[in-house]
């Protein structure tokens, strides 16, 4: 039996499978409509793994995917979980100008807020894009009203990360209400792991993640934060043979597995919305700003 007293965050960052940045020199943005959309399926049996495990997560959500799938915007908040941002179309946001990013915002948060009906107050990165270079995006999510954010990834990454950042909630704006829950690290030889899912989750053994958030929950006494992608769940979504090997190694490894692994992991650890963990963290988090 595993502490289940701390309570972990569980999220989904939706979108779908030609959207990833993996493809993203492969697949052209101009195509995107030209593609077989398959996110609206994979969130319904997302939604179904979820009641099975009885668990509430949070769905990170692009305004691009809302507009064409607006049933599964409807599910999700009718069954219990959070309708959160994840932006309009995946742009990152160390790409944006101030103005580009506050635009970016607004559009995905009013094409969410018209199709879940309900109010967004949660935001997540594309590619957790918020880094040393643009840590003005904090005080623009501050002042436009949002509770939380998850859009950091305090580790080195091919992709991303911000390294000095904290591992667990901060407060990256003096002054606001917003509070940053990075996604999960591990402490290994005192170096920190990416440990809070995507690829590392699907292609590395149960196991390592198993003993990620037993670290971060028994030893440090915090919430592990943990997301993955609704394609992650579809073994058969059409193969981009274009792209680099190295990109369709870690996109396609282990998704017939996936789902096994996931509910493997819902069983073992206690789960639910991040907007009930931030409000929880709020209290304990660090004021730190770059
Ligand atoms: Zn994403």
């Amino acid at each position: 039996m595993t502490d289940s007293r701390v309570i972990n965050g569980l999220s989904v960052d939706v979108e779908d499978w030609f959207q990833v940045g993996a493809f993203e020199n492969t697949l052209k943005r101009e195509d995107w409509d030209s593609l077989q959309l398959r996110v609206g399926d994979n969130v319904a049996r997302i939604l179904d793994l979820f009641d099975e495990a009885g668990v509430k997560a949070t769905f990170f959500t692009l305004g691009w995917v809302a507009e064409r799938s607006p049933a599964a915007m409807r599910a999700i908040v009718e069954r219990g979980h959070e309708l959160a941002s994840h932006g309009y179309d995946h742009t990152r946001v160390f790409t944006f100008t101030r103005e580009e990013f506050v635009a970016d915002l607004a559009k995905a948060r009013a094409i969410l807020e018209d199709t879940g009906g309900c109010a967004i107050t949660g935001y997540r990165a594309p590619s957790f894009s918020i880094d040393a270079r643009n840590s003005w995006a904090h005080e623009v999510l501050a002042e436009h009203g949002y509770a939380y954010s998850s859009s950091v990834a305090p580790v080195v990454h091919d992709h991303y990360g911000w390294r000095e950042a904290p591992r667990f909630a901060f407060n990256p704006v003096p002054g606001s209400d917003l509070v940053e829950i990075p996604v999960t690290t591990a402490l290994f030889r005192n170096r920190r792991l990416a440990a809070g899912g995507g690829g590392f989750f699907r292609v590395l053994p149960y196991g390592f993640s198993r003993w990620a958030i037993r670290q971060v929950n028994h030893e440090e006494g915090r919430p592990a934060i943990f997301y993955f992608h609704p394609w992650e769940v579809d073994p058969d979504q059409p193969r981009v043979d274009g792209a680099p090997l190295r990109s369709r190694l870690r996109h396609y490894t282990n998704l017939s597995r996936m789902a096994g692994k996931l509910t493997d992991l819902l069983g073992e650890f206690a789960w639910g919305r991040m907007d009930e963990l931030a409000e929880r963290e709020k209290a304990r988090a660090m004021d730190w700003a770059a």
